[in-house]
C-alpha cells in the first residue's frame, strides 16, 4: 500500500490541523500496530495523533499543546514504538534506556506504561516496558531495570534515586518524552528535571506535552527543542463537554450536590475539592445520605491509591472524592460527570480536571458549583482560560444575591449577576446535554 511521505506534515514548524482527516494506515504506521489499532477499536486518529504521528516517524521533535483526553499518549507511544521495532535490536550492554518517558505522577506513569505496552502487543521481538515511580520498593523496580528497558517511564525523583544507585543508565536515549509538562514544573520538579536532563545525550529526540504554557515551560522548550513541529491543538474536549456552573450559598452546597447527584442518578461522578479533609468531610455527609463515596488523595498509600482507582474506573465505586492528585493523566473511559465541589487555585488545573470528562469523543459534564466565597476566582479561571460560561441556580438552592453572614467572602465583591437579570433561571440545560441530564 502507498503510504505518503510523513515529512511532508513535518516540513513547517507549524501544522495545519484543519488537514484533510487521514487514516491510521496514512499516517505511515506499520502493520503490527495497525492490527492493533483495529483490535482496539481505534477507527481513526484523533487531531493530535493526525500531526505527531508522522512528525515524530519522521525524526522531528514535537511541541504539543494536547491535554490529556486527546489521544496524547497514543499520538507519542505509536510511532516509538514503530521507531523501535525498526531499529535494529542491538544487545543492549548495561542498564540502558532506549525510549524515555518523564511524567508528574505515579498514576499517569503506570497507565502510560501500560498503554505502551497495550499498543505494542503485537511487536516481536516484544518491547520492554517498565513503568518505576516513588511510593513502592525500589528494589523490585532496580532488579526489573537489569538489562535495560525499550521504554522506560518514569517519575523524575524515583528515576534520579535509581540512576544514584547505577540501576538505569540514560546515555543511550534516542527518544525523550516530556508528559504534562507544566504539571512536572507547577508540582516543583525543575531541579530533577535539570539534573535528568544533564544524563541524556545532546542528540536525541524530543517530544513535550503540556496543556497549558506558563514561562518555565516555555523557556524549558526553547532550550530543550530543536526546530520543533508546534502542534498546538484546540482540546477535543470543546466539542464534547459541556461545562456548567451552578451558583449556591456555601453551606448549601452539599445538599445541592446530594440532590443533584440522586435527581440524575449518575452512576459514576469524579468530584473534586481544594483539600484533604474537605475529601473526607464530604464523604462522611454524601455517606449520611446514603451516597456511598471513596477518597483519592496523597494520605492515601499508594495500595489503597491504585485500588480505589481501579474500582472506580471498573464502575465499583459510583463516587470517587479527589484533591488535584486525580485531575491529570487519569484515563477513566466516558466518564460522564466531574464536579468541582471546590474550585481549584490554578486555572490550568481547571482545565485539567475537567479534562477527566468528555474523554475522546464521548460526551461529559463538567459541573462547577460556586459559592459567594469563590465567584471573584472563578472569573479569573474563566479569563485565563478564555471562558466565559452562563451562571446558572438550581431550583430550591437558589444562592443570596448578596454573601451570607457565614460566607468567608463578605468582603469581595460579588460578580456578574447570573443571566437572566436577577430572575432565577431554572436550571436550564444546555441543548447538547439534554441526553445525559435526564434520568435513564
Ligand atoms: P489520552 O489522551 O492519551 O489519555 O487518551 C484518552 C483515551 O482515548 C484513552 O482511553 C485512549 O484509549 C482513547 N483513544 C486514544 N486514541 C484514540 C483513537 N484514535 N480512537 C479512539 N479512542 C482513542
Amino acid at each position: 500500500m502507498t503510504q505518503p511521505d510523513p515529512v511532508t506534515t513535518a516540513a513547517s514548524t507549524s501544522v495545519d490541523t484543519t488537514a484533510n482527516h487521514r487514516s491510521f494506515t496514512e499516517l505511515g504506521l506499520i502493520p503490527e500496530l495497525l492490527e492493533t489499532l483495529k483490535a482496539l477499536d481505534y477507527q481513526s486518529p484523533t487531531a493530535i495523533q493526525q500531526s505527531t504521528i508522522p512528525a515524530v516517524i519522521a525524526g522531528r521533535d514535537v511541541l504539543g499543546g494536547a491535554i490529556t483526553g486527546s489521544g496524547k499518549t497514543a499520538a507519542f507511544a505509536l510511532p516509538i514504538i514503530q521507531l523501535l521495532a525498526k531499529s535494529s535490536k542491538q544487545s543492549k550492554q548495561g542498564n540502558v534506556v532506549s525510549s524515555l518517558v518523564l511524567v508528574p505522577t505515579r498514576e499517569l506513569a503506570q497507565q502510560v506504561a501500560d498503554s505502551f505496552m497495550r499498543y505494542a502487543q503485537n511487536i516481536k521481538p516484544n518491547l520492554k516496558v517498565l513503568a518505576v515511580f516513588g511510593g513502592v520498593s525500589t528494589n523490585t523496580q532496580m532488579l526489573s531495570l537489569r538489562g535495560g528497558a525499550d521504554i522506560l517511564v518514569a517519575t523524575p525523583g524515583r528515576l534520579l534515586d535509581l540512576i544514584s544507585s547505577n540501576a538505569v543508565k540514560l546515555d543511550k536515549v534516542s527518544t525523550l518524552v516530556l508528559d504534562e509538562a507544566d504539571r512536572m514544573l507547577s508540582l516543583g520538579f525543575t531541579e530533577e528535571l535539570t539534573a535528568l536532563l544533564e544524563k541524556l545525550p545532546a542528540k536525541k529526540q524530543t517530544l513535550l506535552f503540556s496543556a497549558t504554557f506558563p514561562e518555565e515551560v516555555t523557556s524549558l522548550t526553547q532550550s530543550l527543542l530543536n526546530n520543533p513541529v508546534d502542534v498546538q491543538l484546540q482540546s477535543q474536549e470543546e466539542n464534547t463537554l459541556v461545562q456548567r456552573v451552578i451558583t449556591v450559598n456555601r453551606n448549601r452546597k452539599t445538599p445541592l450536590l446530594v440532590q443533584l447527584i440522586k435527581e440524575n442518578d449518575w452512576q459514576q461522578i469524579l468530584i473534586f475539592a481544594s483539600a484533604k479533609y474537605t475529601c473526607d468531610r464530604l464523604a462522611h455527609k454524601l455517606d449520611n445520605a446514603g451516597i456511598k463515596a471513596e477518597i483519592f488523595h496523597s494520605d492515601k498509600a499508594q495500595g489503597t491509591r491504585t485500588r480505589v482507582l481501579d474500582g472506580f474506573k471498573r464502575g465499583e465505586i459510583r463516587v470517587l472524592i479527589a484533591t488535584d492528585i486525580a485531575a491529570r493523566g487519569i484515563d477513566i473511559e466516558k466518564l460522564p460527570i466531574v464536579i468541582n465541589y471546590e474550585l481549584p487555585r490554578s486555572p490550568a488545573d481547571y482545565m485539567h480536571r475537567i479534562g477527566r470528562s468528555g474523554r475522546a469523543g464521548e460526551a461529559g459534564i463538567a459541573l462547577s458549583l460556586i459559592s459567594h466565597d469563590e465567584y471573584q476566582h472563578f472569573a479569573v479561571i474563566e479569563k485565563k482560560n478564555k471562558l466565559r460560561l452562563e451562571r446558572e441556580q438550581h431550583l430550591g438552592f437558589e444562592a443570596d444575591e448578596e454573601a451570607p453572614e457565614d460566607c468567608p467572602s463578605r468582603v469581595e465583591k460579588p460578580m456578574a449577576k447570573p443571566a437572566g437579570s436577577g430572575k432565577k433561571h431554572r436550571n436550564k440545560m444546555p441543548q447538547a446535554n439534554t441526553e445525559l441530564w435526564s434520568k435513564k
